[in-house]
């Protein structure tokens, strides 16, 4: 008899996906959850959830909504379609149509789809969000990460690309573009975006515009790049973090009608794997991208809220002297540690990752290491999501101050404490 196999023959995992870890936030999230759940006190700057609850206009519509039951069009309900259509004209001053945009069980997932049927290299910057680069290792695609510099906040810069590009001009590409950034809250002026639209048009780069952080441009200034290059841009948005839905799972993708071939193949995998998003979500949605004076007023105090918060965080990493670029949106902050390196080589730390464990363990601040966003692993880069309070006690405290006023230090204090005792723990950490 042949021997038995003491490894299970039968249990076998693609090479792509083996040894991959689970993504990097999502693991933090449960880390910080099970450290609570044993008694530990965790500040949760790891996850970057929207910390403010869903408008009340949106979860009546999705109550009212409960009922749908039926599968919805592959491609998504016809009339948020138009709304997410009209939302964009609005919005980002693009032509489109509800026949360009394809609705999915998240943005995230749409992005997996979108690299399965589009055969190119996927190019994005370091550092950028934990998971465009797994998604493409696990399809099989060439990643080329471009170099950027700290002292541009980590953007992108036309050169940086037209330097890429020209080295193989005909070679087929997606590069992916997310501002303002996850991971370092930093955006582009006009005339950046307008050079970078300019290289991609030479080159026939497919961009997708990943704008799910657009509404939470602190000063409600997020200008779309598909403005200037509207014929090889997709747009990417969402629910999950201007309207503080993650957990909904509602993704938009808006395509020009040059790029209608890629929308078509993405219906068709869509139709094979999850089939169509949640219909109760979708009706909801509508609500939510049609807009109006409480979505407006819901989105200027969480900008106002965010911008306060995010400025105070940096200044106070800045006086414990670590670079940390001016945040201009979304809810992180990338700190680069590199100044402080001597002292905390001492301590015994060199990498990104061992900076990350050293100050759960000895802080109580949970946060994701550069690594996780393509840093190298000896830069003393970390990602702080400055999420963690109560965002719908934070909101109606802040209607309460006149809308001229900057919210201050007593402010966060009463409404981010954990937000503001984490800045406080780190100063001290790091002066130690
Ligand atoms: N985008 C969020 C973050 O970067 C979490 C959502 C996710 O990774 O699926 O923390």
């Amino acid at each position: 008899m042949a021997k038995k196999n003491k490894g299970s023959p039968h249990v076998q995992l693609n090479l792509n996906v083996r040894g991959l870890p689970q993504s990097a936030t999502l693991a933090i999230n449960e880390l910080s959850a099970q450290l609570r759940s044993e008694g530990r006190h965790v500040l949760r700057l790891g996850l970057g959830q929207s910390p403010f609850p869903v408008p009340q206009v949106v979860v009546d519509e999705l109550k009212v909504n409960a009922h749908q039951k039926d599968y919805l069009p592959v491609r998504g309900l016809r009339e948020l379609r138009g709304a997410v259509a009209d939302y964009h004209r609005r919005r980002s001053a693009v032509e489109l149509s509800a026949q360009d945009i394809l609705i999915g069980p998240g943005s995230k997932e749409l992005m997996f789809i979108l690299q399965l049927v589009y055969y190119g290299d996927l190019v994005i910057p370091t550092p950028s969000w934990v998971s465009y680069a797994p998604q493409a290792h696990i399809i099989g695609r060439q990643i080329r990460w471009v170099p950027t510099r700290a002292d541009n906040d980590w953007r992108l810069m036309p050169d940086e690309l037209e330097k890429l590009c020209a080295s193989d001009p005909s070679r087929p590409r997606l590069l992916i573009l997310n501002y303002p950034s996850n991971p370092t809250g930093a955006s582009y002026s006009t005339n950046e975006l307008k050079e970078l639209a300019k290289v991609a048009r030479r080159y026939q780069v497919v961009l997708l515009a990943d704008e799910i952080y657009g509404e939470l441009h602190f000063r409600g200034q997020h200008t779309s790049i598909a403005r200037y290059y509207p014929e090889g841009t997709i747009i990417s948005s969402g629910l999950s973090k201007w309207c503080g839905a993650g957990g909904w799972r509602l993704g938009t993708f808006a395509f020009p009608p040059q790029l209608r071939w890629l929308l078509e193949a993405m219906a068709v995998v869509a139709s094979e794997t999850f089939t169509s998003t949640s219909a109760p979500i979708q009706y909801a949605a509508v609500r939510a991208f049609s807009g109006g004076i409480e979505i407006e007023q819901y989105l200027s105090q969480s900008r106002r809220i965010l911008r306060a918060l995010g400025r105070h965080l940096s200044r106070r990493l800045r006086l414990a002297g670590v670079h940390v670029p001016e945040p201009k949106g979304a809810f992180y902050l990338f700190p680069d540690f590199s100044p402080l390196r001597e002292p905390l080589l001492a301590r015994g730390i060199t990498t990104s990752e061992q900076l990350c464990e050293v100050i759960l363990d000895e802080t109580g601040v949970a946060t994701l290491p550069g690594t996780a966003f393509g840093r190298p692993a000896d830069e003393l880069t970390l990602r702080l999501a400055y999420v963690d309070f109560d965002g719908a006690h934070a909101l109606v405290a802040a209607q309460q101050i006149p809308p001229e006023q900057d919210l201050d230090h007593r402010f966060l204090e009463m409404c981010c404490p954990n937000v503001m005792q984490a800045a406080e723990v780190l100063q001290t950490w790091l002066q130690r």
